[in-house]
Protein backbone atom coordinates (compact mmCIF):
# COMPACT_ATOMS: atom_id res chain seq x y z
CA UNK A 1 0.00 0.00 0.00
CA UNK A 2 1.56 3.30 -0.62
CA UNK A 3 2.58 5.82 2.37
CA UNK A 4 2.23 9.04 0.44
CA UNK A 5 1.76 12.04 3.10
CA UNK A 6 -0.04 15.08 2.74
CA UNK A 7 0.30 18.77 3.87
CA UNK A 8 -2.48 21.62 3.78
CA UNK A 9 -1.30 24.53 1.45
CA UNK A 10 -2.08 28.31 2.38
CA UNK A 11 -4.29 27.91 -0.63
CA UNK A 12 -6.62 25.17 1.34
CA UNK A 13 -6.60 27.04 3.93
CA UNK A 14 -7.48 30.02 2.32
CA UNK A 15 -10.67 27.38 0.79
CA UNK A 16 -11.48 26.22 4.05
CA UNK A 17 -12.00 29.93 5.57
CA UNK A 18 -14.06 30.97 2.70
CA UNK A 19 -15.90 27.91 2.44
CA UNK A 20 -16.10 27.97 5.93
CA UNK A 21 -17.38 31.82 5.97
CA UNK A 22 -20.20 31.00 3.17
CA UNK A 23 -21.44 27.85 5.15
CA UNK A 24 -22.20 29.80 7.99
CA UNK A 25 -23.47 32.88 6.11
CA UNK A 26 -25.74 31.20 3.61
CA UNK A 27 -26.23 27.27 3.66
CA UNK A 28 -26.73 27.42 7.60
CA UNK A 29 -29.95 29.23 7.61
CA UNK A 30 -31.43 27.11 4.99
CA UNK A 31 -30.54 23.72 6.18
CA UNK A 32 -33.47 23.27 8.35
CA UNK A 33 -35.92 24.48 5.93
CA UNK A 34 -34.29 22.23 2.97
CA UNK A 35 -34.82 18.92 5.18
CA UNK A 36 -37.92 19.76 6.46
CA UNK A 37 -39.80 20.56 2.35
CA UNK A 38 -36.96 18.50 0.62
CA UNK A 39 -37.13 21.49 -1.93
CA UNK A 40 -34.16 21.47 -4.15
CA UNK A 41 -31.54 24.25 -3.35
CA UNK A 42 -31.38 26.17 -6.50
CA UNK A 43 -30.35 28.83 -4.62
CA UNK A 44 -27.61 27.19 -2.96
CA UNK A 45 -26.13 25.81 -6.15
CA UNK A 46 -25.86 29.27 -7.77
CA UNK A 47 -24.21 30.25 -4.37
CA UNK A 48 -22.01 26.77 -5.89
CA UNK A 49 -21.51 27.78 -8.83
CA UNK A 50 -20.61 31.59 -8.62
CA UNK A 51 -18.23 30.96 -6.33
CA UNK A 52 -16.58 29.07 -8.65
CA UNK A 53 -16.91 25.98 -6.11
CA UNK A 54 -18.33 23.47 -8.83
CA UNK A 55 -15.00 22.52 -10.32
CA UNK A 56 -12.70 22.77 -7.80
CA UNK A 57 -11.54 19.43 -8.47
CA UNK A 58 -11.68 19.43 -12.38
CA UNK A 59 -8.53 20.06 -13.94
CA UNK A 60 -7.81 23.30 -15.76
CA UNK A 61 -7.68 21.35 -18.85
CA UNK A 62 -10.90 20.49 -19.01
CA UNK A 63 -12.19 24.13 -17.64
CA UNK A 64 -11.78 23.12 -13.46
CA UNK A 65 -10.10 24.67 -11.17
CA UNK A 66 -7.48 22.01 -11.19
CA UNK A 67 -7.32 22.07 -6.87
CA UNK A 68 -7.74 18.40 -6.85
CA UNK A 69 -9.66 16.34 -4.50
CA UNK A 70 -8.05 16.93 -1.16
CA UNK A 71 -9.14 20.68 -1.56
CA UNK A 72 -12.32 19.09 -2.89
CA UNK A 73 -12.80 17.01 0.75
CA UNK A 74 -12.16 20.39 2.48
CA UNK A 75 -15.04 22.55 1.15
CA UNK A 76 -17.36 19.09 0.88
CA UNK A 77 -16.15 18.74 4.94
CA UNK A 78 -16.90 22.80 5.56
CA UNK A 79 -20.52 22.78 3.97
CA UNK A 80 -21.01 19.59 5.47
CA UNK A 81 -21.00 20.99 9.22
CA UNK A 82 -23.92 23.18 8.70
CA UNK A 83 -25.59 21.55 5.69
CA UNK A 84 -25.59 18.26 4.25
CA UNK A 85 -27.61 18.86 1.11
CA UNK A 86 -25.06 21.94 0.25
CA UNK A 87 -22.39 19.55 0.51
CA UNK A 88 -24.63 16.98 -1.50
CA UNK A 89 -24.47 19.62 -4.46
CA UNK A 90 -20.69 19.29 -4.47
CA UNK A 91 -20.46 15.70 -4.29
CA UNK A 92 -23.08 15.14 -7.03
CA UNK A 93 -21.39 17.17 -9.54
CA UNK A 94 -18.68 15.23 -9.18
CA UNK A 95 -19.82 12.37 -9.43
CA UNK A 96 -19.57 11.37 -12.83
CA UNK A 97 -15.89 13.28 -13.03
CA UNK A 98 -14.09 9.92 -11.76
CA UNK A 99 -14.96 7.91 -14.44
CA UNK A 100 -15.25 10.12 -17.61
CA UNK A 101 -11.41 11.33 -16.28
CA UNK A 102 -10.37 7.75 -16.11
CA UNK A 103 -11.94 6.52 -19.84
CA UNK A 104 -14.09 9.12 -21.37
CA UNK A 105 -12.76 10.37 -24.97
CA UNK A 106 -11.61 13.95 -25.42
CA UNK A 107 -14.82 14.67 -26.94
CA UNK A 108 -16.41 13.56 -24.03
CA UNK A 109 -13.98 15.40 -21.47
CA UNK A 110 -14.62 18.58 -23.44
CA UNK A 111 -18.05 18.30 -23.73
CA UNK A 112 -18.95 17.22 -20.04
CA UNK A 113 -16.54 18.51 -17.61
CA UNK A 114 -16.36 22.05 -18.59
CA UNK A 115 -19.62 22.92 -18.21
CA UNK A 116 -19.70 20.48 -15.12
CA UNK A 117 -17.55 22.78 -13.10
CA UNK A 118 -19.29 26.00 -14.54
CA UNK A 119 -22.70 24.51 -13.63
CA UNK A 120 -23.90 24.92 -17.05
CA UNK A 121 -24.74 21.09 -17.31
CA UNK A 122 -25.77 18.40 -14.06
CA UNK A 123 -25.28 15.16 -14.18
CA UNK A 124 -25.87 11.86 -12.22
CA UNK A 125 -25.16 7.92 -12.30
CA UNK A 126 -27.11 5.41 -12.64
CA UNK A 127 -25.50 2.05 -11.41
CA UNK A 128 -28.52 0.48 -9.00
CA UNK A 129 -31.11 -1.23 -9.42
CA UNK A 130 -34.02 -2.53 -7.67
CA UNK A 131 -32.34 -6.15 -7.66
CA UNK A 132 -29.63 -4.34 -5.56
CA UNK A 133 -26.94 -1.80 -5.48
CA UNK A 134 -23.93 -3.86 -4.09
CA UNK A 135 -23.39 -6.78 -6.74
CA UNK A 136 -22.68 -4.35 -9.32
CA UNK A 137 -21.62 -7.15 -12.00
CA UNK A 138 -24.70 -8.96 -11.53
CA UNK A 139 -27.01 -5.86 -12.76
CA UNK A 140 -29.66 -6.86 -15.54
CA UNK A 141 -30.01 -3.49 -17.25
CA UNK A 142 -29.08 -4.47 -21.20
CA UNK A 143 -27.17 -1.88 -23.54
CA UNK A 144 -27.67 -4.39 -27.09
CA UNK A 145 -25.76 -3.03 -30.49
CA UNK A 146 -27.38 -1.96 -33.29
CA UNK A 147 -25.57 -0.89 -36.07
CA UNK A 148 -23.58 2.36 -34.90
CA UNK A 149 -26.30 2.83 -32.41
CA UNK A 150 -26.72 0.75 -28.58
CA UNK A 151 -30.31 0.81 -27.12
CA UNK A 152 -30.19 0.55 -23.43
CA UNK A 153 -33.27 -1.42 -21.61
CA UNK A 154 -33.66 -1.69 -18.06
CA UNK A 155 -34.57 0.07 -14.52
CA UNK A 156 -32.07 1.71 -12.09
CA UNK A 157 -32.88 3.33 -8.92
CA UNK A 158 -31.98 5.63 -6.02
CA UNK A 159 -30.59 7.96 -8.67
CA UNK A 160 -29.84 11.00 -6.45
CA UNK A 161 -30.26 14.29 -9.11
CA UNK A 162 -31.61 12.20 -11.84
CA UNK A 163 -34.72 15.02 -12.24
CA UNK A 164 -32.04 18.05 -12.48
CA UNK A 165 -29.51 16.20 -14.39
CA UNK A 166 -28.70 16.98 -18.29
CA UNK A 167 -27.20 13.95 -18.92
CA UNK A 168 -27.06 9.91 -16.86
CA UNK A 169 -24.11 8.21 -16.79
CA UNK A 170 -25.32 4.49 -17.30
CA UNK A 171 -23.83 1.44 -17.00
CA UNK A 172 -25.33 -1.51 -18.73
CA UNK A 173 -24.02 -4.93 -19.82
CA UNK A 174 -22.85 -5.33 -23.19
CA UNK A 175 -22.44 -8.73 -22.48
CA UNK A 176 -24.84 -10.71 -20.13
CA UNK A 177 -22.64 -13.80 -19.83
CA UNK A 178 -19.30 -12.25 -18.84
CA UNK A 179 -20.45 -10.54 -15.39
CA UNK A 180 -17.96 -7.11 -14.43
CA UNK A 181 -16.46 -7.70 -17.84
CA UNK A 182 -19.29 -7.51 -19.80
CA UNK A 183 -20.50 -3.85 -18.07
CA UNK A 184 -19.97 -0.53 -20.26
CA UNK A 185 -20.64 2.97 -19.11
CA UNK A 186 -22.93 5.40 -21.30
CA UNK A 187 -23.68 8.61 -21.14
CA UNK A 188 -27.51 9.41 -21.88
CA UNK A 189 -28.14 13.15 -22.49
CA UNK A 190 -32.00 14.51 -21.49
CA UNK A 191 -34.56 14.41 -23.09
CA UNK A 192 -33.92 11.11 -24.78
CA UNK A 193 -36.76 9.09 -26.16
CA UNK A 194 -37.75 6.13 -23.92
CA UNK A 195 -35.93 7.45 -20.72
CA UNK A 196 -38.39 8.59 -17.73
CA UNK A 197 -37.46 9.93 -14.22
CA UNK A 198 -40.07 8.55 -11.35
CA UNK A 199 -41.14 10.50 -8.34
CA UNK A 200 -38.48 11.05 -5.71
CA UNK A 201 -37.94 8.37 -3.31
CA UNK A 202 -38.86 9.80 0.68
CA UNK A 203 -36.21 9.42 2.04
CA UNK A 204 -34.71 9.79 5.77
CA UNK A 205 -32.12 11.89 5.04
CA UNK A 206 -30.16 13.93 2.29
CA UNK A 207 -33.99 15.25 1.34
CA UNK A 208 -33.05 18.40 -0.43
CA UNK A 209 -31.83 15.82 -3.55
CA UNK A 210 -34.03 13.65 -4.74
CA UNK A 211 -33.49 10.11 -5.81
CA UNK A 212 -35.84 8.40 -8.29
CA UNK A 213 -36.02 5.62 -9.69
CA UNK A 214 -35.13 5.99 -13.94
CA UNK A 215 -36.11 3.76 -16.53
CA UNK A 216 -34.67 3.34 -20.08
CA UNK A 217 -37.22 1.62 -22.60
CA UNK A 218 -35.10 0.91 -25.39
CA UNK A 219 -33.28 4.41 -25.29
CA UNK A 220 -30.94 4.66 -28.54
CA UNK A 221 -27.47 6.21 -28.18
CA UNK A 222 -24.70 7.09 -30.59
CA UNK A 223 -21.50 4.68 -30.26
CA UNK A 224 -19.40 8.08 -28.86
CA UNK A 225 -21.50 7.78 -26.12
CA UNK A 226 -19.69 4.65 -24.84
CA UNK A 227 -17.08 5.94 -21.88
CA UNK A 228 -14.23 3.93 -22.52
CA UNK A 229 -14.05 0.68 -24.43
CA UNK A 230 -16.86 -1.73 -24.42
CA UNK A 231 -16.87 -4.46 -22.00
CA UNK A 232 -14.56 -2.21 -19.63
CA UNK A 233 -17.57 0.09 -17.57
CA UNK A 234 -17.24 -1.38 -14.48
CA UNK A 235 -13.40 -0.69 -13.89
CA UNK A 236 -13.94 2.73 -15.51
CA UNK A 237 -16.99 3.20 -12.47
CA UNK A 238 -14.50 1.27 -10.18
CA UNK A 239 -11.65 3.81 -10.51
CA UNK A 240 -14.57 6.65 -10.34
CA UNK A 241 -15.91 5.79 -6.69
CA UNK A 242 -12.23 5.19 -5.69
CA UNK A 243 -11.64 8.75 -6.42
CA UNK A 244 -14.91 9.84 -4.92
CA UNK A 245 -14.44 7.82 -1.61
CA UNK A 246 -12.52 10.21 0.19
CA UNK A 247 -15.37 13.40 -0.79
CA UNK A 248 -18.10 10.94 0.69
CA UNK A 249 -15.94 10.22 4.03
CA UNK A 250 -15.12 14.10 3.79
CA UNK A 251 -19.23 14.48 4.26
CA UNK A 252 -19.21 12.57 7.35
CA UNK A 253 -16.23 14.60 9.39
CA UNK A 254 -17.52 17.68 8.54
CA UNK A 255 -21.28 16.11 9.86
CA UNK A 256 -19.32 14.41 12.75
CA UNK A 257 -17.66 17.88 13.79
CA UNK A 258 -21.07 20.05 13.19
CA UNK A 259 -22.74 17.69 15.33
CA UNK A 260 -19.98 17.56 18.37
CA UNK A 261 -19.70 21.50 17.72
CA UNK A 262 -23.29 22.16 18.47
CA UNK A 263 -23.55 19.53 21.69
CA UNK A 264 -20.20 21.02 23.26
CA UNK A 265 -21.80 24.86 22.91
CA UNK A 266 -25.26 22.95 24.13
CA UNK A 267 -23.63 21.38 27.33
CA UNK A 268 -21.62 24.47 28.42
CA UNK A 269 -25.15 26.51 28.57
CA UNK A 270 -27.35 23.32 30.21
CA UNK A 271 -27.41 23.09 33.80
CA UNK A 272 -28.38 19.90 35.97
CA UNK A 273 -27.26 19.30 39.60
CA UNK A 274 -26.23 23.51 39.57
CA UNK A 275 -23.65 22.63 37.17
CA UNK A 276 -23.16 23.13 33.60
CA UNK A 277 -23.45 19.14 32.15
CA UNK A 278 -20.30 20.13 30.52
CA UNK A 279 -18.96 19.01 33.71
CA UNK A 280 -19.76 16.05 34.40
CA UNK A 281 -16.66 13.35 33.58
CA UNK A 282 -19.12 10.47 31.71
CA UNK A 283 -19.97 13.61 29.25
CA UNK A 284 -16.70 15.17 28.96
CA UNK A 285 -15.19 11.75 27.95
CA UNK A 286 -17.93 11.03 25.77
CA UNK A 287 -16.73 14.58 23.86
CA UNK A 288 -13.41 13.29 24.08
CA UNK A 289 -14.15 10.19 22.12
CA UNK A 290 -16.11 11.81 19.80
CA UNK A 291 -13.14 14.57 19.55
CA UNK A 292 -10.53 11.89 18.51
CA UNK A 293 -12.72 9.77 16.35
CA UNK A 294 -13.25 13.04 14.19
CA UNK A 295 -9.90 14.47 13.68
CA UNK A 296 -8.63 10.42 13.19
CA UNK A 297 -11.15 10.26 9.98
CA UNK A 298 -10.39 13.34 9.06
CA UNK A 299 -6.52 12.38 8.79
CA UNK A 300 -7.54 9.34 6.79
CA UNK A 301 -9.69 11.25 4.10
CA UNK A 302 -7.28 14.24 3.58
CA UNK A 303 -4.47 11.06 3.39
CA UNK A 304 -6.65 8.97 0.48
CA UNK A 305 -7.49 12.33 -1.10
CA UNK A 306 -4.25 13.48 -1.21
CA UNK A 307 -3.20 9.48 -2.77
CA UNK A 308 -5.82 10.14 -5.65
CA UNK A 309 -4.21 13.59 -6.42
CA UNK A 310 -0.65 12.09 -6.44
CA UNK A 311 -2.28 9.72 -9.00
CA UNK A 312 -2.40 6.66 -7.35
CA UNK A 313 -5.23 3.84 -8.33
CA UNK A 314 -6.41 0.50 -8.34
CA UNK A 315 -4.90 -1.18 -5.70
CA UNK A 316 -2.74 1.71 -4.31
CA UNK A 317 -5.68 3.83 -3.84
CA UNK A 318 -8.87 1.31 -3.59
CA UNK A 319 -8.51 0.20 0.40
CA UNK A 320 -7.27 3.21 1.76
CA UNK A 321 -10.39 5.15 -0.22
CA UNK A 322 -12.90 2.45 1.53
CA UNK A 323 -11.09 2.72 4.35
CA UNK A 324 -11.94 7.00 4.32
CA UNK A 325 -15.37 6.43 3.21
CA UNK A 326 -15.80 3.85 5.65
CA UNK A 327 -13.98 4.89 8.87
CA UNK A 328 -15.55 8.62 8.66
CA UNK A 329 -18.93 7.63 8.12
CA UNK A 330 -19.17 4.84 10.95
CA UNK A 331 -17.80 8.12 13.00
CA UNK A 332 -20.48 10.23 11.50
CA UNK A 333 -22.85 7.89 12.71
CA UNK A 334 -21.58 7.24 16.15
CA UNK A 335 -20.89 11.02 17.02
CA UNK A 336 -24.00 11.94 15.48
CA UNK A 337 -25.74 9.90 18.24
CA UNK A 338 -23.53 10.54 20.59
CA UNK A 339 -24.67 14.31 20.64
CA UNK A 340 -28.24 13.54 20.10
CA UNK A 341 -27.60 12.18 23.56
CA UNK A 342 -25.99 15.60 25.29
CA UNK A 343 -29.05 17.07 24.32
CA UNK A 344 -31.37 14.43 26.12
CA UNK A 345 -34.88 15.42 25.23
CA UNK A 346 -33.54 18.06 22.91
CA UNK A 347 -31.88 15.63 20.69
CA UNK A 348 -34.90 13.92 19.03
CA UNK A 349 -36.99 17.21 18.63
CA UNK A 350 -36.71 18.50 15.36
CA UNK A 351 -36.71 22.64 16.29
CA UNK A 352 -32.90 21.32 17.21
CA UNK A 353 -30.64 20.63 14.46
CA UNK A 354 -28.95 17.12 15.71
CA UNK A 355 -31.98 15.25 14.84
CA UNK A 356 -31.50 16.15 11.20
CA UNK A 357 -27.76 15.05 11.65
CA UNK A 358 -28.34 11.48 13.00
CA UNK A 359 -30.96 11.36 9.89
CA UNK A 360 -28.39 12.44 7.32
CA UNK A 361 -25.57 10.61 8.69
CA UNK A 362 -27.52 7.31 7.96
CA UNK A 363 -27.28 7.92 4.45
CA UNK A 364 -23.44 7.77 4.51
CA UNK A 365 -23.21 4.75 5.75
CA UNK A 366 -25.07 3.28 2.60
CA UNK A 367 -24.22 5.84 -0.51
CA UNK A 368 -21.26 4.94 -2.77
CA UNK A 369 -20.67 1.31 -1.39
CA UNK A 370 -21.93 0.21 1.48
CA UNK A 371 -19.79 0.23 4.32
CA UNK A 372 -19.53 -3.74 4.23
CA UNK A 373 -18.88 -3.56 0.77
CA UNK A 374 -16.04 -1.00 1.58
CA UNK A 375 -14.95 -3.54 4.65
CA UNK A 376 -14.62 -6.57 1.54
CA UNK A 377 -12.25 -4.03 -0.24
CA UNK A 378 -10.31 -3.39 2.77
CA UNK A 379 -9.80 -7.34 3.65
CA UNK A 380 -9.45 -7.90 0.14
CA UNK A 381 -6.11 -5.62 0.50
CA UNK A 382 -5.43 -7.27 3.55
CA UNK A 383 -5.87 -11.07 3.91
CA UNK A 384 -6.54 -11.42 0.24
CA UNK A 385 -9.31 -12.22 -2.42
CA UNK A 386 -12.17 -15.03 -1.56
CA UNK A 387 -14.53 -16.77 -3.62
CA UNK A 388 -16.74 -14.56 -3.11
CA UNK A 389 -17.80 -12.61 -6.76
CA UNK A 390 -16.57 -8.86 -7.11
CA UNK A 391 -18.75 -6.35 -5.37
CA UNK A 392 -18.29 -2.55 -5.88
C1 LIG B 1 -29.89 8.32 -0.39
C2 LIG B 1 -29.34 7.38 -1.41
C3 LIG B 1 -28.82 7.88 -2.59
C4 LIG B 1 -28.33 7.01 -3.57
N1 LIG B 1 -27.89 7.53 -4.77
C5 LIG B 1 -27.53 6.67 -5.76
C6 LIG B 1 -27.17 7.17 -7.06
O1 LIG B 1 -27.15 8.38 -7.30
N2 LIG B 1 -26.85 6.26 -8.02
C7 LIG B 1 -26.87 4.92 -7.80
O2 LIG B 1 -26.56 4.16 -8.70
N3 LIG B 1 -27.20 4.41 -6.57
C8 LIG B 1 -27.53 5.26 -5.56
N4 LIG B 1 -27.89 4.77 -4.33
C9 LIG B 1 -27.96 3.35 -4.13
C10 LIG B 1 -26.86 2.80 -3.24
O3 LIG B 1 -25.64 2.84 -3.92
C11 LIG B 1 -27.29 1.40 -2.82
O4 LIG B 1 -28.39 1.54 -1.94
C12 LIG B 1 -26.18 0.62 -2.18
O5 LIG B 1 -25.15 0.34 -3.09
C13 LIG B 1 -26.67 -0.70 -1.60
O6 LIG B 1 -27.46 -1.39 -2.53
P1 LIG B 1 -28.89 -1.98 -2.08
O7 LIG B 1 -29.63 -0.86 -1.42
O8 LIG B 1 -29.50 -2.63 -3.24
O9 LIG B 1 -28.55 -3.01 -0.95
P2 LIG B 1 -28.09 -4.55 -1.19
O10 LIG B 1 -27.01 -4.59 -2.19
O11 LIG B 1 -29.31 -5.35 -1.42
O12 LIG B 1 -27.47 -4.89 0.24
C14 LIG B 1 -28.31 -5.11 1.37
C15 LIG B 1 -27.42 -5.32 2.59
O13 LIG B 1 -26.55 -6.45 2.36
C16 LIG B 1 -25.20 -6.05 2.53
N5 LIG B 1 -24.36 -6.78 1.58
C17 LIG B 1 -24.56 -6.95 0.25
N6 LIG B 1 -23.55 -7.64 -0.29
C18 LIG B 1 -22.68 -7.91 0.70
C19 LIG B 1 -21.44 -8.60 0.78
N7 LIG B 1 -20.85 -9.14 -0.31
N8 LIG B 1 -20.82 -8.69 1.99
C20 LIG B 1 -21.38 -8.14 3.09
N9 LIG B 1 -22.56 -7.48 3.08
C21 LIG B 1 -23.19 -7.37 1.89
C22 LIG B 1 -25.18 -4.56 2.26
O14 LIG B 1 -24.06 -3.92 2.86
C23 LIG B 1 -26.50 -4.14 2.87
O15 LIG B 1 -26.34 -3.97 4.25
C24 LIG B 1 -28.34 5.63 -3.34
C25 LIG B 1 -28.84 5.13 -2.13
C26 LIG B 1 -29.34 5.98 -1.18
C27 LIG B 1 -29.89 5.42 0.09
Amino acid sequence: MATRQYALTDEQELLRATCRRMAVERAAPRAAEIDATAAYPEDLFQMLREAGLLGLPIPEAYGGAGAGWLSGCIAVEEFARVCYNTAYLLVITWGPLGAILAAGSEEQKQRYLGPLARGDLRGCIAVTEPSGGSDVAGMQTRAERDGDDYVITGRKCFITHAPQADFVLVFAKTDPTRGARGVSGFIVEKPAAGLAVGRPERKMGGRGLPSCEVSFDGVRVPRRALVGREHEGFMAGMVGFNRLRPVIGARGVGLAQGALDYAVAYAKERTAFGQPIAQFQGLRWMVADMAMQIEAARHLVYRAAALADAGAAGRDLAPLASMAKCFATDVAMKVAVDACQILGGYGVLQDFPLERFLRDAKLLQIVEGTNQIQRNIIADAVIGRTGRPAAG
